[in-house]
């Protein structure tokens, strides 16, 4: 059987936020897309880490969940009718002949892209597992390292582990609804917005959950995947056990650029380097925006990533059509392209 591939002006690597974004600003410019994500659903860090938590500087959204931010970019992006391929990585990207690129992903999918922006976030992300033996077999049943739907929670005995802001925010959140909630920290202190880790040590004073420090993970008992206790040890060594339904580990992200430190992109830092202006890499005709891409005082926010994919969508217009004479409109003058029309 032929292969068949497929053929695009731009293809975003990446259905984050900034991805997600891209594609309508190569849309208004008439530069259709193909988005391609190692995640099985679109959204990158919103949808897999903190999909109900509010987002309070988002231009013109005083205040908006993860999950309806990535909602509201999909149906933005939707007049321009991308074709999305989820669940698989890009594994290879190769510069043709004639300047245009070829695609490769995990599932065998192949893409020839004029140009490419990379809006990889920070690569193929996955969660920093803590060391426990057979955890494995807890994973997805009752041990998760991403909390989708918090209401799965309602009722159980949680225990959650890290020092961060996740571990401080889920701790608050899922006190308002689980049977109980043990925050286990190797210290005292914790990395999270102060205001927050005041609020937690207040619940503990008030005997509404359990803060277990200086402990850390040491063993997990239960059957068939189904968690019964968590136990914790000190430094020295001193063990106590937690009834629990559910482990939740926050130690973390393990970033990964996989495939993408291979293709020849200068690199800093785990970050692929741009030129501010047009977000274009050391490789003409790849682009790389959003958390990936580095420049003198990057801020990475959200909404830094939209104005970098206003500034490539307009770079990769003038790459691809170079004899033509592009007046630049508001999106108010100039509407929806007829092509997004239908
Ligand atoms: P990502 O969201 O990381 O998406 C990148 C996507 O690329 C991923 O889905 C990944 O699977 C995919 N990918 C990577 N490599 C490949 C490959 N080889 N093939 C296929 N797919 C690949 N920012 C704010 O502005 N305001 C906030 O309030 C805020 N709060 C946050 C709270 C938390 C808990 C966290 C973790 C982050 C927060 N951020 C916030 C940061 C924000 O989420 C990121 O800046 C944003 O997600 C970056 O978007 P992105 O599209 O560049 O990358």
């Amino acid at each position: 059987m032929t292969k068949t591939t497929h053929i695009t002006d731009v293809a975003v690597i990446g259905a984050g936020p900034v991805g997600l974004f891209a594609v309508f600003e190569c849309g208004m410019l008439r530069l259709k897309c193909h988005v391609i994500d190692a995640l099985d659903v679109i959204g990158g860090q919103c949808s897999a880490l903190y999909p109900e938590k509010p987002i309070y500087d988002i231009p013109a959204h005083p205040d908006i969940s993860a999950a309806q931010l990535v909602d509201n970019l999909q149906q933005q992006a939707e007049p321009f009718d991308p074709t999305y391929h989820l669940g698989q990585r890009v594994e290879n990207l190769t510069l043709c002949k004639n300047g245009r690129f070829d695609i490769e992903t995990s599932a065998g999918t192949s893409i020839n892209a004029g140009t490419v922006i990379i809006a990889a976030g920070v690569g193929a992300f996955g969660p920093n597992r803590p060391p426990l033996d057979g955890i494995e077999n807890y994973e997805d049943k009752s041990v998760f390292y991403f909390i989708k739907n918090r209401e799965q929670f309602r009722g159980k005995r949680v225990v959650i582990a890290g020092g961060g802001d996740s571990a401080i925010d889920w701790t608050l959140s899922l006190s308002e609804i689980a049977e109980h909630v043990s925050l286990v920290h190797r210290r005292p202190k914790f990395r999270a917005a102060p205001e927050n880790v005041a609020k937690v040590h207040a619940l503990a004073e008030s005997g509404t959950i359990d803060l277990v420090v200086p402990y850390q993970l040491h063993q997990l008992t239960g059957q068939n995947g189904q968690l019964e206790s968590v136990v914790v040890s000190t430094l020295a060594g001193e063990e106590k056990s937690i009834h629990a339904d559910v482990l939740l580990p926050f130690y973390g992200l393990a970033m990964n650029l996989g495939p993408i430190a291979d293709w020849g992109l200068h690199l800093e830092n785990k970050h692929i380097t741009v030129d501010q202006a047009t977000c274009s890499t050391s490789t003409p005709g790849i682009y790389a925006i959003g958390d990936i891409a580095t420049y003198p005082s990057k801020l990475k926010l959200i909404l830094t990533g939209f104005a970098e994919a206003a500034h490539t969508a307009h770079a990769i217009r003038a790459q691809l059509f170079p004899d033509e004479v592009f007046h630049f409109e508001y999106s108010t003058t100039q509407g929806l392209p007829a092509t997004a029309q239908g």
